[in-house]
């Protein structure tokens, strides 16, 4: 007998699968989990070994060999070696072992498993859309057998905090739509990671022999912007409604970009809008702690890009939405970059950097600015690692009796400062969220545990929301809206031991609540194309994908 699968999640038409073709589509495959009468269905028997185990049981054969492994890219490879065989176990164990796996498939490992990518390349996935398919794109689109929800997209000139790496920048799409699949349950049908090769700037990279991507210099505006639009149009012609998330763009793309796209087609950056929300929500929940009211905060950035400006311009709408003027609250957020203060003086400004500009002398460095503004809060987002030294560190806890010290750098060599180092040199005082993960630390009989200031807290949720209400844009609200969620979701008990974000195992429930509240919003805003359900939360719970939900 043949069995047809019935047209699921993401699939053009109907399958008609058997034997070794359903065990290498890792979407279908489920090893030895197949029971007597699947084997039976899709044409398995004798082509696995009789006895049938259960997906725990699998769960644990990986586990088993996985925590073997001491080197954490050989972790990597495994994990991603999974991802290419079995979907569902793959996804199972993500979930069940998030605080364990995230770190791999995702910040700091996946950082060194794109410096690496050459090396440890295995099958492609995803989709490469090269600067020769340019006047050809909409056909590639079309060899993508799924119609996905959302387009995970770079250009690999930005990537984490490691520069250009062109085509091995893929690791990332690949890792993020991993979590959109375990940490807010998109099917993984609706996922597809995209990476736009229009050369690279890196020599290194270039001249590895392993490199998979175009052996040349990037190509740059107006050809440059030709293809993203071309491709940004076909997307929409071959998957209508698809939400397309920049990611790890360089600025001078990546500001443009957003702008260009986010009122016509459903689209956001993460490492802008994404960041802004997570790192409002930690400042909430800093703020529960101190009792302080929002529009008395003064902030002060380390880094003056995508991570700085996004934050900036969220925490100013959050103050004008408690009744500042937009001009007295971007006053309160101050940034400094490789040359400094930026001040209304300096003529070397890019456009990002212009709303945050603010009246006052030239400064050089951050201990000297630390000084004369006297920030409440510092938020380290340059990858420049140990720039929050025990000189920074302990001026701020002179200045703030809690003071608010994010070290959000990524990876994790590129931290501004230890969770470590931030509690101690602060004596205990210090309000701290992190980009890479950090242990826990004791102190003088305390235990602090720090929690990561994850861009996966939000994303997820949005991507969710945004395709469950089929919103025909991505708006601020939603992530205004997003961060607020996220801090509610932190309980005392969080707050006690200075974790400023909810768990990580509780992710799911925290993403479902995102996704409900960007469902809400597109609907409110009059934005959404599928009709949104009376009971927001209970219809998106519904639609998310369990891995451990076949049998
Ligand atoms: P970006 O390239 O847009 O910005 C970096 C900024 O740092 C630039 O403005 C640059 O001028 C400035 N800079 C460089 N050297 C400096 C120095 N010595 N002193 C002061 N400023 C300096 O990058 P981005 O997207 O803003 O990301 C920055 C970092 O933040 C990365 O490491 C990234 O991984 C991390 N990040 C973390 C999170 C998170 O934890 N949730 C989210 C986003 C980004």
């Amino acid at each position: 007998m043949h069995r047809k699968d019935t047209v699921g999640v993401g699939q053009r038409t109907p399958l008609e699968r058997r034997g070794l073709d359903v065990l290498r589509d890792p979407i279908l495959n489920r090893g030895t989990a197949f029971t007597l009468e699947e084997r039976e269905s899709y044409g398995l028997t004798g082509l696995l070994p009789p006895h049938v185990h259960t997906q725990a049981d699998q769960a644990e054969r990986f586990l088993l060999s996985f925590r073997k492994m001491s080197e954490p890219l050989d972790k990597f490879v495994a994990l991603n070696a999974l991802h290419d065989r079995n979907e569902d176990l793959f996804f199972q164990i993500l979930c069940d072992h998030i605080d364990e796996m995230q770190p791999i498939v995702y910040t700091p490992i996946v950082g060194l498993a794109c410096q690496k990518f050459g090396q440890i390349f295995q099958r492609p996935r995803g989709m490469f859309i090269s600067i020769r398919d340019k006047g050809n794109i909409a056909n590639v689109l079309r060899n993508w057998p799924y119609d996905p929800g959302i387009i995970v997209v770079t250009d690999g000139e930005r990537i984490l905090g490691l520069g250009d790496l062109g085509a091995h920048g893929m690791g990332i799409p690949v890792g993020k739509l991993s979590l959109y699949t375990a940490c807010a349950g998109i099917h993984p049908r609706l996922c597809l990671p995209v990476t736009l090769d229009v050369g690279c700037n890196n020599e290194d990279v270039r001249n590895d022999p392993f490199y998979v991507g175009l052996r040349q210099p990037r190509v740059t505006s107006p050809a440059y912007d030709e293809f993203i639009d071309e491709f940004m149009t076909a997307v929409q012609e071959v998957f209508p409604g698809c939400v397309v998330q920049f990611e790890d763009f360089a600025n001078h793309n990546a500001f443009r970009l957003l702008e260009k796209y986010r009122d016509r087609v459903p689209s956001f950056n993460d490492d802008i809008q994404g960041t802004a929300a997570v790192a409002l929500a930690g400042i909430f929940s800093a703020l529960r702690i101190t009792g302080q009211p929002l529009n008395e905060q003064r902030v002060l950035f380390l880094g003056a890009g995508e991570a700085a400006t996004g934050i900036a311009d969220l925490i100013a709408s959050a103050m004008v939405a408690q009744g500042m003027s937009l001009e007295a609250a971007r006053r309160t957020c101050w940034l400094v970059d490789s040359k400094g203060l930026v001040v209304r003086t300096r003529r070397d400004l890019a456009h990002h950097k212009l709303n945050y500009a603010h009246e006052h002398a030239p400064i050089g460095d951050f201990l000297s600015a630390i000084k004369d503004i006297k920030p409440t809060a510092i938020i380290g987002v340059a990858a420049v690692g140990g720039t929050f030294t025990r000189e920074i560190i302990e001026e701020m806890a002179k200045l703030n009796e809690r003071p608010i010290i994010f070290a959000l750098s990524n990876p994790t060599s590129q931290a501004e400062c230890t969770a470590e180092q931030a509690y101690r040199f602060s004596k205990g005082r210090a309000l701290f969220a992190c980009g890479s993960p950090f242990d826990p630390v004791t102190l003088h009989g305390q235990t602090f545990v720090p929690r990561q200031g994850n861009n996966s807290y939000i994303f997820p949720g949005i991507g969710l929301g945004a395709i469950a209400a089929k919103t025909r844009v991505i708006t601020d609200d939603m992530f205004m809206k997003s961060a607020h969620t996220l801090a509610q979701l932190v309980t005392e008990s969080d707050l006690a031991q200075g974790s400023l974000y909810p768990a990580l195992p509780r992710i799911r429930e925290v993403s479902a609540k995102i996704a409900a509240a960007t469902a809400t919003s597109a609907k409110d805003s009059g934005l959404a194309g599928r009709l949104a359900q009376q009971e927001m939360l209970k219809d998106i719970e519904a639609q998310m994908y369990d891995p451990g939900a076949r049998k």
